[in-house]
């Protein structure tokens, strides 16, 4: 069955890492844009789905209302799986009890929490709406509203971060329990604060210190490694993205959301425009916002499967490689086999980048 992305642009303020599309100052917009969202759904009418992810953005930054009109619209529309995951991101500033037992009440199963760090100077170095305090009470709002699948985002190598800051972050989200991490590596990427303001990021020895620390330390407290930077307890693995690292089918809604279905036999990759304003234009105009639809070839088809199966534990099968290429990878602790499967080791994902491009 396929996965169901929306995307929600708004946000309290803008994070100075943050390429996302996301923009703070605009929930004006809330209301049209959401009526448009449902007008974009209609396009799928009858859709059978088993997973739902509202992404942002921050998802939780709608109005009460609107969020609550967005998910009963879109369980008219689709035909969503009775035992769907269905996850909304929330940043731990917006965290509400009313709020999210609302949310449990109209579905929604699995919440996931933007920490990204339990220091304070550090949260603000980087721009975060919120403090670690209210990753704290977010969690616990996540219990007091009945809904026990919540997930932590977290990143490291973040300006100034030093070993210390990350291990106290690590003991402190397990403080929270969990039952998902995400664990993201700061990248500086262009156009963004960060970038503009030239802030550099940490060594690569640091970097990948600090990536093998939180790996070593999830194993150590029961979380099973299943992705590049993602953890969890057995059987709470993020069922909607392990859609994307598959490559199954997936509809996507919203301002710049990217979609992934097949159409007239031809699998079909589109995106749309990222504005919010022309988004809402465009879908009242035209009822699709589409600005990209690439069909994907045999080869395009492969490589993803290479690249985004390669990114799980569980990796890909060997004949996808070349099998000269893999047993040299694996004679050096790079690869390894497991069954009829080929996946990295956890030195081979320090230098995954370099090993796929020689792979494909
Ligand atoms: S909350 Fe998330 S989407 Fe919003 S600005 Fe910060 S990183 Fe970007």
């Amino acid at each position: 069955m396929k996965g169901l992305y929306i995307h929600i642009p708004f946000c309290l303020s803008k994070c100075l890492y943050c390429d996302f599309n996301s923009y703070a100052g605009k929930l004006a917009l809330a209301s049209p844009y959401v009526s448009a969202v449902l007008k974009e759904a209609e396009k799928f009418s009858g859709s059978r789905v088993d997973t739902v992810y509202i992404g942002g953005g921050t998802p939780t930054a709608l109005p009460l209302s609107e969020i609550e009109r967005l998910i009963c619209g879109i369980r008219d529309i689709f035909d969503i799986d009775k035992a769907a995951e269905f996850t909304v991101e929330m940043n731990p500033k917006t965290a509400d009890r009313e709020y999210l037992k609302t949310l449990k009440e109209i579905g929604v199963n699995r919440i996931s929490i933007g920490a990204q760090s339990f220091n304070d100077d550090i949260l603000k170095r980087i721009g975060r709406a919120h403090k670690a305090s209210d990753i704290y009470s977010a969690a616990e709002t996540c219990h007091a509203a009945g809904i026990e699948n919540y997930s932590l985002d977290l990143m490291f190598s973040l300006p100034g971060q030093t070993m210390k800051d990350w291990t106290d972050t690590l003991e402190n989200a397990l403080k929270c329990e969990p039952k998902h991490i995400s664990a993201y590596g700061l990248k500086i990427e262009h156009g963004t604060p960060f970038y503009k303001k030239g802030v550099k990021p940490l060594s690569e020895e640091l970097d990948r210190e600090m990536y093998h620390f939180a790996a070593e330390f999830f194993a150590e407290n029961g979380f099973i490694q299943y992705e590049i930077s993602n953890f969890a307890l057995k059987g709470r693995e993020s069922l909607h993205n392990l859609k994307y690292w598959r490559c199954e089918e997936y509809f996507g809604l919203g301002a710049g959301a990217h979609g992934y279905i097949t159409d007239s036999g031809k699998k079909v990759r589109s995106a749309n425009v990222k504005p919010i304003e022309e988004y809402i234009l465009k879908i009242n105009e035209n009822g699709t916002a589409a600005e990209e639809k690439n069909i994907l070839t045999k080869e395009d088809i492969l490589t993803e499967k290479i690249i985004m199966g390669l990114r799980l534990t569980e990796g890909i099968p060997q004949e996808l490689v070349s099998s000269e290429k893999a047993a040299l990878y694996i004679k050096n602790g790079f690869m390894e086999r497991v069954e009829s499967n080929i996946r990295f080791t956890l030195k081979g994902f320090d230098v995954s980048n370099t090993i796929l491009s020689d792979l494909i």
